[in-house]
């Protein structure tokens, strides 16, 4: 069955939105290397990396579909932050964005009558509450110890032993 027009462009829409959060993490993985925060650089470049696997996920889902594929433009991310929580905040709004995007867009499938699209974003569905819990507790630790630089340094060698992919059926960080 031929995808409609609606989901199509949503889906476009939030491959975009994927590749712009891959952006968005790399722009904070560099903020955080700057500061010599190696560890927290690692961490946000793992997570920029899994938002690349996501926009890719929605690329070969459209070419199975025989849909057609828009590379827009994608948004200039922000690339400086007034302090190491402004990082987290910024990366927990911009997971809440993403989670009402692909919200959205389940909701569209189900009006679409598109049950192949629905399937597809179940796995979507499931991994966005993994990545609001994971930028949360990163978010939470950063809050605690953003005065005190000995504890800063632990946090910033704990965040660098991150290996796990994030996916949903995964563990947690
Ligand atoms: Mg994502």
């Amino acid at each position: 069955m031929m995808m409609t027009p609606a989901v199509e462009a949503a889906l476009n829409e939030q491959m975009n939105l994927e590749f712009f959060s891959f952006y968005s993490y790399l722009a904070m993985a560099a903020h955080a290397d700057s500061l010599n925060l190696k560890g927290m650089a690692r961490w946000l470049q793992i997570q920029a990396h899994e938002e690349l696997e996501h926009a890719m996920k929605i690329y070969h889902f459209l070419l199975q579909r025989n849909a057609s594929i828009q590379m827009r433009a994608i948004g200039e991310a922000r690339s400086s932050f007034a302090s190491i929580v402004e990082i987290f905040e910024t990366a927990y709004a911009n997971e809440e964005r993403v989670t009402r995007s692909i919200d959205d867009l389940v909701t569209l499938s189900i009006k679409q009558q598109d049950h192949a699209t629905n399937t597809f974003l179940q796995w979507f569905v499931s991994e966005q509450v993994e990545e609001l819990s994971i930028v949360d507790e990163a978010l939470q630790s950063v809050r605690l110890v953003e005065n005190n630089g000995g504890a800063l340094f632990i946090l910033d060698r704990d965040l660098g032993k991150r290996t796990n992919t994030g996916e949903p059926d995964g563990e947690s960080t």
